[in-house]
């Protein structure tokens, strides 16, 4: 039984309460990466989901190509979410202990502005995960493509019709089928630090 670590990138959708239900229900713990732009109105469920044990991470502001951006641009779209999540991590009352960022597309920049970005992450304070058996930018977590692998990170889209649709959950079930089980909160908490 290998232990899989859930990410959940694009959040909050409009059904993201249901994911979150539907993972609390199976006791199942992730970081959730949100789209500084989604996350109005979602502020006090994203603040609970922290209260249960999850990590909201920073997905940029608005999700664009690091490609096409100026290291300026970028680090706006970084700082802008950072602040973002640090409101929520208030709400909930507890401390943001550990602060991850995912690129939108695993695009980390150009080759000029790479490093840059990195910068800017390494300023803020966000972590480079131990776990990581793929890693594309240093502070991302990667994408795992197959099931077959020793990565230990599975990323799931919170879009409305792939929860809508089934798509979330049957990945999840799919992965549990494969004898692989999702951390709890305590062996998320375990794995991360
Ligand atoms: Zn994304």
């Amino acid at each position: 039984m290998k232990e899989l670590i859930l990410t959940i990138d694009d959040a909050p959708s409009p059904l993201f309460s249901d994911v979150l239900d539907y993972l609390v229900g199976k006791g199942i713990c992730a970081i959730i990466f949100v789209r500084g732009d989604f996350v109005a109105g979602h502020e006090q469920e994203l603040a609970d989901a922290i209260k249960k044990g999850f990590i909201i991470g920073n997905h940029s502001y608005s999700h664009p190509h690091f490609d096409k951006l100026s290291a300026k641009a970028a680090r706006e779209e970084i700082v802008r979410a950072d602040k973002i999540v640090d409101d929520i991590y208030r709400l909930s009352g507890r401390e943001r202990g550990l602060k991850y960022f995912r690129f939108p597309y695993g695009v980390g920049g150009t080759p000029e502005t790479e490093g840059a970005n990195q910068n800017v992450l390494a300023e803020l304070g966000y972590s480079a995960p131990r776990f990581a058996s793929r890693r594309d930018w240093y502070w991302d977590i990667p994408l795992l493509y197959d099931w077959q692998t020793d990565a230990t990170v599975l990323v799931v889209h919170d879009k409305e019709p792939n929860v809508r649709l089934g798509l979330f959950q049957y990945i999840i079930e799919e992965a549990e089928k494969q004898r692989f089980s999702f951390c709890d909160r305590n062996e998320l908490y375990k794995k991360l630090l």
